[in-house]
């Protein structure tokens, strides 16, 4: 157990490790990433793993087009294995109001330099088979999505950063932050304390519980979000392009031979932290089908294999939602040394490498490489927002990922 660094870094989920690995390669700071539980082990392996490209903002394309040269470069950057496929996607409209959506989509995706384009509803037919056309009303292709394999993402960074000289401490669970003089000074966890004056929170689901140990109240919800891989179906091949529905807000991609695929829901369930045993394991989340099957219901005209498929797994997970639908990031106002990776809002672990590179800039060198001030926590001036007020923006966000009206 070391008893000093310069920056701890709280949680090594994708957000986290991305963090530490590259604080870590850098040489000039000491880190040290903790995680209660094991590297790697909680929300960010259930995720589906798929990059979207065509964000809501300009910022978010420029980081998510960042993060995918690193997914690119990963197994050169960091020595370690990530499985990924260039596969390309389809974005699908139900309704006009949808495909005016798409049009503007197009048009900021051409702006940002992204590859996308218009396509028929027959011509997405035979680019991947499995979406029907039947009340299709608009489809865009974006050429650079992917996807890859989730468990690898955190792993990975996790070692590489240890290989860089991080030191790495699972099973260390961060239970108080010390504070003086409205700065941190350093952690206490189940095997000691550590000094340190800078924290990153990554602790994703725990996000709120770690700030809220440094008096800092954070407006983000844990919310439930759960996926199905399903048995090997026939025709399914690993370059086929993800489907994304939007009023339905359903996706789809193929993997291992059969398909994996998921909803936002009208109701998505929040959960309190505080209401867990401080041990518990998102392994162990209650999860339910019965939501998944009626959204196979809900596109039964455009993805009929939904409904008949067999499940091989149903997992599920807790990404952060905030009210806006960004993320929470960078240095907390009311605390000196009081960093913020989280508020994923379902999209983090494809953005985590572009995420984690520009949060080391900003705490190394006092600012990121780009402007980062819309992610900032300082933009809920008042964070002490009504739990009831949160929950309800953080549910229009999460059915709206895909920008549905
Ligand atoms: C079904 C599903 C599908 C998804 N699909 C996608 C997708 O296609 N693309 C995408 O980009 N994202 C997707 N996501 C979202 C993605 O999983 C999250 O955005 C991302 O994994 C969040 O990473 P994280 O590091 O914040 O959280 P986590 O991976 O949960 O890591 C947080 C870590 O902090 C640790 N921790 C907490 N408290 C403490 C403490 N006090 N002391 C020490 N350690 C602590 C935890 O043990 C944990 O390991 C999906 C999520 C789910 C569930």
């Amino acid at each position: 157990m070391i008893d000093h660094a310069d920056v701890v870094v709280v949680g090594a989920g994708g957000l986290g490790a991305a963090t530490a690995f590259h604080l870590a390669k850098r040489g000039d700071l000491s880190v040290a990433l903790l995680d209660k539980h094991a590297i790697g082990s909680q929300t960010s392996p259930r995720a589906a793993g798929m990059v979207s490209c065509l964000r809501k903002s300009d910022l978010m394309i420029t980081l998510i087009k960042r993060a995918c040269q690193q997914i690119e470069r990963f197994t050169e950057e960091t020595g370690q294995p990530l499985d990924w496929v260039l596969s390309g996607s389809l974005k699908v409209a139900r309704r006009s109001q949808d495909a005016e959506v798409l049009a503007a989509d197009r048009q900021r995706g051409r702006r940002m330099g992204l590859d996308v384009e218009q396509i028929t509803a027959a011509e997405a037919h035979r680019l991947n088979p499995f979406l029907q056309t039947q009340g299709v009303e608009a489809v865009l292709r974006i050429g650079d999505d992917r996807y890859f394999n989730p468990a690898q993402v955190a792993v990975g960074f996790a070692v590489a950063a240890q290989a860089w000289g991080a030191a790495l401490l699972p099973n260390t669970d961060v239970t108080r932050v010390d504070i003086e003089r409205d700065a941190v000074v350093g952690v206490q966890t189940t095997w000691g304390t550590i000094r340190a004056s800078v924290l990153v929170d990554a602790a994703g689901a725990w996000t709120r519980q770690v700030a809220e140990a440094s008096g800092i109240r954070v407006p983000l919800v844990p919310t439930r979000l759960q996926l199905i891989v399903t048995e090997p179906q026939a025709g399914v091949r690993a370059d086929l392009p993800m489907v994304r529905i939007m009023d339905a807000a359903v996706y789809m991609r193929p993997c291992e031979g059969g398909l994996l695929w998921g909803v936002y829901e009208e109701e998505p369930r929040f959960f309190d932290m505080n209401a867990f045993p401080s041990d518990f394991d998102v392994k162990d989340l209650p999860l339910d089908a019965a939501v998944l099957r009626a959204a196979a219901e809900e596109v039964r005209a455009q993805l009929p294999v939904l409904r008949v498929a067999k499940a091989r797994e149903l997992r599920g997970g807790l990404p952060t939602m905030t009210a806006d639908g960004q993320h929470i990031l960078g240095p907390s106002p009311a605390l000196r040394g009081f960093y913020f990776a989280s508020g994923c809002n379902v999209a983090g672990l494809s953005i985590a490498p572009a995420v984690g590179e520009a949060l080391a800039m900003w705490i190394a060198e006092g600012q990121p490489p780009t402007d980062l001030s819309p992610l900032s926590v300082a933009r809920f001036r008042d964070a002490s927002w009504p739990e009831d007020q949160l929950r309800k923006e953080a549910a229009w966000q999460y059915r709206h990922f895909y920008g549905a009206v």
